[in-house]
């Protein structure tokens, strides 16, 4: 039956996290008082003049060439014209037809291997202002009483992505999403966060049958606010639309609102074409001409990026696991670890859950005290294995103390200690013989605090085990 193949484009909105507005000189940021951060500018009054902000042409650039784009030497600021409350010029300042970054790519990493999803354009603009709808109960404007305007946000520097139709699941539209807020985040230009929406994401999603090359009409989901919600989106609207060729019906284009707690689709008004905007030049602004020495400066100062690390890691490690440790910055010490002579998988799991919860910083580990840690975890009591843990950023750290101190697995030496905890203990005994086994655990406890942890608790479990055994 899975004849159908999905075809996913996505359209993402970053707020970059400059000191001012995109032109004017008013703050950007969260929190202060309502309509506080305005002026006659990003109000839209008549004769008030935009001037560009230098640091959010630079970082559109910089996201450019970390997307593999080609830089415009010209792009254009054009007026897309439509009206609504949010923007009280009645027209909003974005890049239309010549926009400062084209034609780029970012590597996905599946299981199956890498594959490549098309950057179309990556162009800035200003956000609108923010609509409060009160009254109703989903903050919607639908079923609401008043509706109240803030025009902080409005002005704010925002790039728009979008992608090529390259992507054909929810999980890899979700790990594509995944790799670009990391980039974003690493680039230092915006804290990409959902819940503050300082990242949006909207879906385009239409299905074909596999092996076609033609596509279907298209659908656009809105209003998702997490990765794993816009995975669950995709997938309902998918479903839906093979629902809807296979019962013999067309799917027509619509947008819809995704309802995370229902999991339910709702269609929106009908999708407006890019025509009805009616855009022209700003005739106000002059076209952005970034000089070639700026990009290639750019160009030369960008870190090594996510994508590539990740696809590094995968070598080794799963998925879930690369992600976990690039996302954290732990990639270049789990190499370093590796290299040193750790087992992947373990090094992995010791550096993402025991090291970080020991509050160590990556930079201060030497990865070779961490491998020969990683390497004995097995022998040494657990209580030891996290004292190291947890001393292991200080300056001169050294694993040896740690390793001399080996489990202890000698059963002539444990038994007595099994012995004069079950004596001590004749009424547990009895409910355990009785049938209460989960009682084990507190015999192999109480051994393992006489031993002071050094105890190494599987022979301890097989001695108690033997010895309450009717
Ligand atoms: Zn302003």
């Amino acid at each position: 039956m899975s004849t159908w193949e999905p075809v996913i484009g996505l359209e993402i909105h970053v707020q970059l996290k400059t000191r001012t507005k995109m032109f004017c000189r008013c703050r950007v940021g969260f929190g202060a008082e309502e309509n506080s951060q305005t002026c006659p500018v990003c109000l839209g009054f008549p004769g008030a003049l935009p001037v560009p902000n230098r640091t959010a042409i630079e970082w559109v650039v910089k996201l450019g060439l970390a997307l593999g784009c080609e830089i415009a030497e010209r792009a254009v600021f054009a007026r897309k014209n439509y009206f609504y409350p949010d923007l009280s010029k009645g027209y909003q300042i974005s890049q239309y037809d010549l926009p400062s970054c084209v034609n780029g790519n970012m590597i996905v990493s599946l299981a199956e291997g890498q594959h490549e999803i098309g950057i179309v354009r990556a162009h800035l603009e200003e956000d609108a202002a923010k609509n409060v709808h009160v009254g109703g109960r989903t903050g919607r404007i639908g079923g609401a009483e008043y509706t109240l305007v803030d025009y902080n946000r409005g002005g704010t520097p925002l790039v728009e992505i979008v992608t090529a139709p390259d992507l054909h699941s929810a999980e890899e539209a979700k790990r594509f999403l995944q790799l670009l807020r990391q980039t974003i985040v690493e680039l230092g230009i915006s804290d990409a966060e959902m819940e503050k929406g300082t990242l949006r994401v909207d879906a385009n999603v239409s299905v074909r049958p596999a092996g076609s090359e033609v596509l279907r009409t298209r659908s656009e989901i809105k209003n998702m606010n997490s990765f794993t919600h816009i995975a669950r989106g995709i997938d309902a609207e998918v479903a839906r639309q093979i629902e809807v060729w296979e019962s013999g019906g067309e799917v027509e284009q619509h947008t819809y609102d995704f309802d995370v707690g229902s999991g339910a689709l709702t269609a929106r008004r009908t999708k407006e074409e890019a025509d009805d905007y009616r855009y022209f030049p700003e005739p106000d602004l002059a076209p952005v001409e970034p000089p070639a020495e700026l990009v290639d400066r750019l160009r030369f100062e960008l870190p090594e990026l996510p994508a590539a690390r990740i696809a590094r890691v995968m070598k080794k490690l799963d998925h879930d696991r690369a992600l976990v440790l690039v996302t954290g910055g732990l990639d270049r010490l789990w190499e370093a670890t590796v290299a040193a002579g750790a087992d992947g998988v373990a090094a992995s799991n010791v550096i993402a859950n025991q090291l970080v919860a020991s509050g160590a910083r990556p930079g201060a580990v030497d990865p070779t005290e961490l491998a020969k840690l990683v390497d004995a975890r097995e022998r040494i009591p657990r209580a030891t294995f996290a004292e190291a843990l947890g001393k292991i950023g200080d300056h001169g750290f050294s694993a040896e103390p740690y390793l001399a101190m080996e489990s202890v697995s000698d059963t002539s030496e444990l038994e007595p200690i099994v012995d004069a905890v079950i004596a001590a203990n004749s009424a547990q005994v009895e409910q355990y013989r009785g049938g209460k086994e989960g009682l084990l655990g507190f015999f192999v406890g109480q051994v393992m605090k006489e031993t002071k942890g050094r105890a190494d608790p599987r022979v301890v479990n097989e001695l108690v085990r033997a010895r309450l055994a009717p």
